[in-house]
């Protein structure tokens, strides 16, 4: 009998908009860390790509090697010494292990950047490399916002993206890469990966895949894998504009059996295709300036109960203020703000208790870009350290800690101020709180595309409003210097 396969895994994920200042540090990815067994104990079960990862290893019967694993969602960049931090953890645990695994399997997000860094994960890979040496396979597991360079899929050997945002799928694309990882391993495959790189990125509100024509293109990619038995894979990846990186914006990544030449053909087809939606994947048409989403927001409330979603996607750190300061100068609506990030006023109503009224300043710390700080006073609903079991499409069974939270009522306003970098994407905020969604004429949210798995089919309208924080739609407004030129929407 031959002898059971044994794989490393680890990850190492954090999406950067870099272009805020301040970088995480270790203590803020030892928050979400898991070493050595804890790896393996940690992630069972959970619906990330680690867990993905460890649910096929086990069913395979294959032993693993656990390196490190953090996943600190989105926020800046990664402190450089955070960065060479996790390479070396990662690299000490290969050396360790080198003689006695056949393969290795990674979770990198595909959009950190430190400050002087901008492709960290291709270092990761090249460092990975440099111990395993050319013969072990390195597969890679990675967010659909990834920024991917063509140097990346020179290092590693195969490369799996989520196919759907809201990122529904992030155990399963770790299964997937898990699975031919195995099957490479047992010499049923050999795979070869292309990729290519269209001249488009997009604003993170646009990488919906529930909206045509993007829906339409991940389609494609799905007719292609199942027309063509010889392709194991595709990822169409969309990258994250706020992320000044030379390789940002979408990818497509084709991975074949042995055929470079059918995954070249299905890479361009795809990539062409993205070329040639650019126009209309933009969506220009669907963004409102603020005045006009407000006032669209105002007259659909007033014709039917249940809420409309004011969206303030440009928001990178939960505390932009610029809708909820255009809503307290109107007032007459019942309005609900989950999850608005501000752990000193947080503070500051919990101190004064549950039924105290509080006049505090809430919001618009995080840059001049953020808004005002905007002045409320109201009851204090809730004051406490909150967390709970996710209930919602993509964080069910996930434990979400808010911290330190409190929520107000302002007569007109729900807040909920919380000292977490928590985005409200589903109905737990009100569930947890004993608030129900449909007393509320809006609600405002932060979120990107996550939200749309529980909002679409409840919210009367969903109104995406373009603020001047630091992920805007349009994205001429950011100051790029590391874009490649030609690159659509920058260059058109
Ligand atoms: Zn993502």
């Amino acid at each position: 009998m031959a002898k059971p396969l044994r794989i490393a895994v680890g990850g190492f994920a954090l999406e950067s908009v870099s272009f805020l200042p301040g970088a995480a540090g270790i203590e803020d990815f030892e928050k979400a860390a898991y070493h050595g067994d804890a790896v393996i104990t940690g992630l069972r079960g959970s619906q990330s790509p680690g867990g993905g990862f460890i649910d096929v290893l086990d069913a395979e019967g294959v032993a693993i090697a656990p390196l490190v694993y953090t996943d600190l969602g989105a926020g800046g960049s990664a402190s450089d010494a955070a960065f060479e931090h996790y390479r070396g953890l990662l690299c000490d645990g290969l050396r360790r292990e080198k003689a006695r695994i056949d393969g290795v399997l990674l979770f990198l997000h595909g959009a950190m950047t430190t400050p002087t860094r901008t492709d960290p994960e291709l270092e990761i890979v090249q460092a990975v490399r440099g111990i395993v040496g050319e013969a072990m396979p390195v597969f890679v597991a990675s967010d659909l916002h990834a920024n991917v360079s063509a140097g990346f899929c020179e290092v590693a050997d195969a490369l799996f993206g989520y196919h759907y945002s809201p990122h529904t799928d992030m155990d399963e694309t770790g299964r997937r890469a898990a699975r031919a990882l195995v099957r490479a391993l047992r010499g049923e495959i050999e795979p070869v990966t292309i990729i290519r790189k269209p001249n488009v990125m997009l604003p993170s509100i646009f990488t919906a895949t529930s909206i045509p024509p993007l829906s339409d293109i991940v389609a494609e990619g799905f007719a292609w894998e199942r027309d063509h038995p010889g392709i194991l894979d595709i990822s169409i990846f969309c990258g994250f504009a706020y992320a000044d990186v030379p390789q940002v914006g979408f990818s497509v990544v084709v991975v074949a059996d042995g055929d470079a030449a059918l995954a070249a053909r299905a890479a361009d087809a795809l990539a062409d295709r993205i070329w040639l939606s650019r126009e209309s994947l933009l969506h220009e048409d669907m963004v409102l300036d603020l005045k006009t989403g407000v006032d669209r927001a105002y007259a659909i409330s007033a014709t039917a109960p249940g809420p409309v979603v004011l969206l303030e996607h440009a928001d990178r750190l939960n505390d932009s203020t610029h809708i909820l300061a255009e809503l307290m100068r109107r007032g007459g609506r019942r309005v609900a703000v989950p999850y608005l990030l501000d752990p000193r006023a947080a503070a500051i109503a919990i101190e004064a208790g549950e039924g105290a009224t509080v006049t505090l300043a809430v919001g618009g710390w995080s840059s001049d870009r953020a808004g005002p700080k905007v002045e409320i006073t109201g009851k204090v609903l809730y004051a406490g350290d909150k967390s709970y079991r996710g209930t919602g499409a993509m964080w069910n069974g996930y434990t979400i800690r808010l911290g330190p939270t409190a929520l107000i009522d302002t007569g007109d306003i729900v807040i909920s101020l919380v000292s977490r970098y928590v985005f409200a994407i589903d109905l737990d905020p009100f569930k947890q709180f004993g608030l129900d969604v449909m007393d509320f004429d809006i609600v405002l949210l932060r979120s990107k595309t996550h939200f749309r798995a529980v909002y679409e089919p409840i919210a009367k309208e969903i109104l995406i409003v373009d603020t001047p924080d630091w992920g805007p739609a349009d994205l001429t407004t950011l100051p790029y210097r590391n874009a490649r030129p030609g690159l659509f929407p920058l260059d058109r």
